[in-house]
């Protein structure tokens, strides 16, 4: 379809509800994440890890360039490419689109992760500076960033050439600011290959660990062996992303994958935000080492199984019950009916609050941010900017969901009157 044609004007003329601060914020977001990103990476690794200084210490343009960076950066965007394209593991079908299609995935994310996890033993075992990632760490976030960019403007520009029903419900106001910022096309291909779903939880995700093993490599140079509050960041970290490609399939009913269209807010959360902020209390632990007691550190890892035990629980919960409301372990479960045929829970994880599953990330992200003391806030940036997210995303889902089920809805809300906080919110 031609950029101008009249059913695309149609689409674009009404009004659709504009979110995260609409044209401002599609202005300043895109400008101030990147310098949050470097200034982030920047304190983590001055000796004083100062969050609140004024100016604040942005690195400089020689620390943001490596020829090696690039080269990485895409070599390893292009392996998990190739991963994705094996005939691993198997396919499921998405939610049916608007058009009444439904789009295959392949569900091999875990065998991504496998595989990269042994090519890495295999590089240690022959000697590989791994912990050379520290110093790469820079140029590495400045590439991803640039790369985001350069990927979101071909999505916003491919995205002319498709037909209306393939555009995202609030991707195309006509405001090409907000529009390239928050994704007009909702599953733009090349052929059978999903960007949006590869770059949800493949590149970016298993980076983050790998840059947590290499920051755990450069304790292991500095210092001749792992911290015990390195090891619970990197243990931690990766239960977190193995279960996310474990529940791959999860993904495709998701708010991201269903609702979204894949502009530069998605690109960028999924390539730079989550490798090179999620991981900063691993670079923070390189130059600030912390005495960690074996007693703290039980108390941490039970708070991060309660978490994750919350977190697993409440969501396999409800994707049994979308898949089999009839299963026996969902089977008992009290409901109730909405307009549109679908039910909801009011027992079980989802009769405690109306989002347990943020709950346990949330207990999670702050086992996280534990091990790395009281002396700096540094370290607590990834729990309390996730506090601040998952609070605005449960109200994106709110408003939604009232739309999907008005009046039933509103009487989910009477029954769990609390959305993520048991008595407290
Ligand atoms: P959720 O899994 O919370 O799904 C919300 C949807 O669930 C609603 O739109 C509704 O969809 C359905 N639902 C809501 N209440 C009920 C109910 N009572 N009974 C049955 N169905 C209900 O969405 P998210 O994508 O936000 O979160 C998925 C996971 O990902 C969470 O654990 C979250 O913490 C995590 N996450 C992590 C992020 C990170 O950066 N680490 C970022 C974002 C999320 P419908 O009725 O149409 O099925």
């Amino acid at each position: 379809m031609k950029p101008n044609s009249p059913a695309l004007k149609h689409r674009t003329s009404h009004d659709t509800e504009r979110e995260f601060g609409g044209a401002l914020g599609a202005l300043c977001i895109p400008v101030s994440l990147p310098l949050t990103v470097l200034f982030l990476m920047a304190a983590s690794r001055s000796p004083e890890a100062g969050v609140l200084q004024w100016p604040p210490a942005l690195p400089s343009r020689d620390q943001l360039w490596d020829p090696a960076a690039p080269v990485l950066l895409l070599g390893w965007i292009a392996l998990h490419a190739l991963l994705y394209l094996m005939p691993l593991g198997k396919v499921s079908e998405g939610l049916m689109l608007s058009d009444g299609t439904r789009l295959k995935y392949p569900i091999n994310g875990f065998h991504g992760l496998c595989v990269s996890c042994v090519l890495l033993m295999l590089l240690l075992a022959l000697g590989a500076p791994l912990g050379s990632l520290f110093e790469l760490l820079l140029p590495l976030a400045a590439c991803a960033m640039a790369v985001s960019f350069l990927f979101s403007v071909y999505l916003y520009i491919r995205s002319f050439w498709v037909p209306p029903h393939a555009l995202a419900v609030g991707g195309n106001t006509g405001n090409p600011l907000y529009d390239f910022f928050i994704g007009r096309e909702l599953n733009p291909r090349i052929g059978n290959f999903d960007l949006k779903y590869f770059c949800e939880l493949r590149p970016g995700l298993i980076g983050w660990v790998v840059i947590n093993l290499g920051m755990l490599m450069k304790e292991v140079e500095l210092r001749g062996s792992p911290s015990l509050a390195m090891l619970l960041v990197n243990g931690f970290q990766l239960l977190y992303v193995a279960d996310a490609l474990w529940n791959e399939e999860a993904v495709l009913s998701t708010m991201d994958i269903v609702h979204d269209g894949f502009g530069f807010m998605l690109v960028f959360g999924d390539l730079a935000w989550v490798p090179f902020t999620y991981g900063l209390q691993a670079s923070f632990l390189v130059l600030h080492p912390q005495a960690l007691s074996w007693t703290r550190a039980a108390a941490i890892a039970a708070l991060n199984g309660i978490g994750y035990y919350i977190f697993r629980k409440s969501n396999s919960q409800k994707n049994q019950f979308r898949r089999d409301p009839t299963h026996s372990s969902v089977a008992g479960l009290e409901t109730i009916a909405t307009a549109s045929g679908k039910r909801l829970l009011v027992s079980g994880w989802w009769g405690l609050v109306r989002h347990p599953n943020y709950l346990g990330d949330l207990l999670m992200a702050l086992a996280w941010s534990l091990p790395c003391g009281f002396s700096h806030l540094l370290p607590y940036f990834y729990v309390l900017y996730f506090t601040v997210l998952l609070i605005h995303r449960e109200a994106r889902d709110e408003r939604q969901c009232r739309a999907k089920y008005g009046p039933a809805w509103a009487s989910y809300c009477r029954r769990v009157p609390f959305r993520i906080f048991p008595y407290v919110y």
